[in-house]
């Protein structure tokens, strides 16, 4: 089977949700590689402030606009992030998340057919609900509650898969599906509510750790780093004939939609991440036990032969590590007093 990867040709790259924690490295990165960005958000959880820095980069463009209506760009590339990923602010308005996942899948599809561009839907591994399998394989359909209060995240990306997969069988839409597991690092809200922020934060502070339940549930953790390389070597990776060899009369397809798990596969208890963040930065915080949200997912690890064997790709910072630098980042951003 032929690979070829077409990343070091300059384009331009819409990033929906491009203020926000993934978005923003995402934007920093592409620049960093020459292309032209285009960032669309509209700042409901991500802030301009994580963006700042690229501002006056002359290949760097802000659009403030909500996914949920159409908007007309010329881009080559497309990576479709919009949507608030933390479950205190997902749940926050659902029916405003189902419209995030919903109709803004639909908008980028529908500009992607238009234009042609390569699109990729920012997936996750909340697809597989409460997973009854063990690591989380791309063929599992998995166990997702239709009518509980993650539904309108989990049930939102799962119909945003659907989309993107009928885009591509009806439209012949060049479209890439990744399912990033839990990922972490600089640029988290500190009130964004996630585990990582929401204990370091703590810690910073020597307030209470707040473990939902007993602590005993599983994530694993992906340095944002590794995941925006995965992101990368995902929308690269084409198979089929060469740029040089294709018929650009007809829409050309990379051959390889995924769905594609991106993660860490290092399983870990929320109570040993606790204990590893007040380790780390030597608080003397004490954890406490708290009661456990509707639906939490008991277990959670990605199976990733498939990034492994197609993309070349897996992640290499130690939790260790990556704890460190987000914990830096925290100490010197975001005002924590110790
Ligand atoms: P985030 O909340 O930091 O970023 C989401 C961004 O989308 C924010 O900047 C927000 O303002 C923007 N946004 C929300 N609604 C919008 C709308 N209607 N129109 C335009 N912009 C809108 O979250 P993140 O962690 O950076 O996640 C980015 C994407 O990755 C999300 O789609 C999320 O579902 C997915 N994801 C993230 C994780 C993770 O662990 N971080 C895991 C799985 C999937
Ligand atoms: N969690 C916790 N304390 C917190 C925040 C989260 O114990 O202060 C738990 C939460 O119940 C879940 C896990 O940590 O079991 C990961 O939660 P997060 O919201 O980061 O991500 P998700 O549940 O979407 O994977």
């Amino acid at each position: 089977m032929y690979r070829y990867r077409t990343y070091s040709e300059p384009k331009r790259i819409l990033v929906t949700g491009g203020a926000g924690f993934i978005g923003s490295h995402l934007s920093e990165r592409l620049l960093k590689d020459g292309h032209e960005v285009l960032c669309l958000d509209n700042y409901f959880t991500g802030t301009k402030k994580n963006i700042s820095h690229l501002l006056t980069h002359p290949h760097f463009e802000l659009i403030t606009h909500d996914v949920t209506q159409s908007i007309l760009l010329e881009v080559d590339w497309i990576f479709n992030l919009a949507c608030p990923a933390s479950p205190i602010h997902y749940q926050y308005n659902p029916v405003k998340t189902i419209k995030v996942n919903v109709l803004g899948a639909l908008n980028m599809l529908g500009l992607a057919k238009r234009v042609r561009a390569r699109v990729m839907q920012a997936s996750t591994s909340e697809v597989y609900g409460d997973p009854e399998i063990h690591p989380q394989k791309e063929e599992y359909w998995g166990n997702v509650n239709p009518i509980g209060k993650r539904s309108c995240y989990d049930e939102g990306k799962r119909v945003a898969e659907t989309l993107f997969f009928d885009y591509l069988r009806q439209n012949n839409v060049d479209i890439k599906v990744v399912r990033i597991f839990n990922t972490y690092g600089p640029r988290m809200r500190p009130d964004d509510g996630r585990v990582v922020s929401n204990f370091i934060i703590q810690a910073l502070h020597n307030k209470p750790i707040t473990i939902y339940g007993d602590g005993t549930q599983t994530r694993s953790f992906c340095y944002i780093d590794d995941m925006i390389e995965g992101m990368i070597h995902m929308m690269d990776y084409e198979t089929g004939k060469s740029v040089r060899e294709r018929n650009y009369t007809k829409p050309y397809l990379s051959g390889f939609p995924g769905p594609i798990n991106l993660g860490n596969p290092k399983e870990t208890s929320i109570l040993a991440i606790a204990e590893e963040v007040v380790k780390i930065s030597g608080s003397k915080s004490k954890i406490i036990f708290e009661e456990l949200p509707e639906d939490d997912p008991k277990r959670r690890c990605p199976d990733i032969t498939k990034a492994r064997h197609y993309l070349d790709w897996q992640p290499h910072i130690s939790l260790d590590k990556g704890l460190k630098k987000t914990i830096e980042y925290f100490l010197k951003n975001v005002g924590v007093k110790t």
